[in-house]
């Protein structure tokens, strides 16, 4: 069995230290809050799992008595100990000390895909799963805690309010669903937001194929980057005039459009338009 750690709040008073903001360190005490993410990941005795923004372990141990094994990464030093602590009774589960943002998770699979379960620090979670999405090939679920407001982006879908360049790079690869809110009352220290835990399953079939990803990547990027313009005029910082209208025709979309009303299939046509006027004699 696990040793039993300290609760945050003694752990950081026994270290005299003070929970460091700028790394989203935000502690989940709620018991059922932690199972209920466990439960997501719908773990079988044969799973590997990589948590990022391992903290003091409370996620951890969970996750080390239902898989075959865990990578538990946390980039804060003076965690460590309290980490190694909560786990010290699971000999399946792996600390490892570095910052999420620097690494290759390839390093991280033994042959098989790959669970991603973490309650992501909130200043660095697009970051965190932007590069996750990168290395998508590694894995088959992400269960991700996110500041509730990047939970509607990323699963909003086209016309509403809520959709941005990032939903559509991860809808494009993922499906992506909200399953479930947490109060701030959950958390030691207590955020200043509501979390939302969502689901991200990697698509068997992309909406694009591989080969379209550069073009589709700068397009998305482009058309978001000034949402309230029509999408020929946000697609000329990437294109030229003449290619502009090019794309747009061969793509038979509306040069007036909005990018919030396209849908990821019609970034996929204008990506493949694209690609082909580059490819071009
Ligand atoms: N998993 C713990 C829990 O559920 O209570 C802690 C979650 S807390 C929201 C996020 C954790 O991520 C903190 O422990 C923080 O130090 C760590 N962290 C922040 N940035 C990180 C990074 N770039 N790489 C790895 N860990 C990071």
């Amino acid at each position: 069995m696990p040793g039993k750690p300290k609760s945050p709040k003694r752990f950081f008073a026994s270290m005299k230290i003070r929970p460091i903001k700028s790394l989203g360190q935000n502690f989940l005490l709620d018991e059922i809050a932690l199972q209920k993410i466990v439960t997501a990941a719908q773990l079988s005795p044969l799973d590997d799992v990589l948590e990022i923004g391992a903290g003091l372990g409370a996620l951890t141990r969970l996750l080390g008595e239902g898989a075959s094994s865990v990578v538990a990464v946390e980039r804060d030093s003076k965690l460590i100990p309290g980490l190694k602590t909560a786990v010290s009774g699971l000999p399946n589960v792996t600390v490892v000390h570095g910052d999420a943002l620097d690494m290759d998770f390839k390093q991280f699979s033994c042959g098989q895909k790959l669970k991603v379960v973490s309650n992501l620090p909130y200043s660095v979670s697009s970051q965190i799963i932007m590069s996750l999405l990168e290395r998508r090939g590694l894995f088959s679920l992400l269960v991700l805690m996110v500041q509730r407001e990047l939970a509607q982006r990323i699963t909003a879908r086209p016309g509403g309010r809520d959709i941005g360049a990032i939903s559509v790079l991860i809808q494009v690869y993922m499906d992506c669903s909200a399953l479930f809110n947490v109060p701030p009352s959950a958390f030691w220290p207590e955020p200043g937001v509501e979390s939302t835990v969502i689901k991200l399953m990697p698509l068997e079939t992309p909406k694009i194929p591989e080969s379209l990803q550069k073009q589709f990547t700068s397009i998305v990027k482009a058309c978001y980057s000034q949402r309230r313009k029509m999408i020929a005029n946000s697609l000329r910082s990437i294109l030229s005039r003449d290619e502009t209208q090019r794309v747009l025709e061969a793509a038979s979309i509306d040069p007036k459009r909005r990018p919030e009303t396209l849908s990821v299939e019609e970034f996929g046509i204008l990506a493949e338009a694209a690609a082909q006027i580059e490819h071009a004699p």
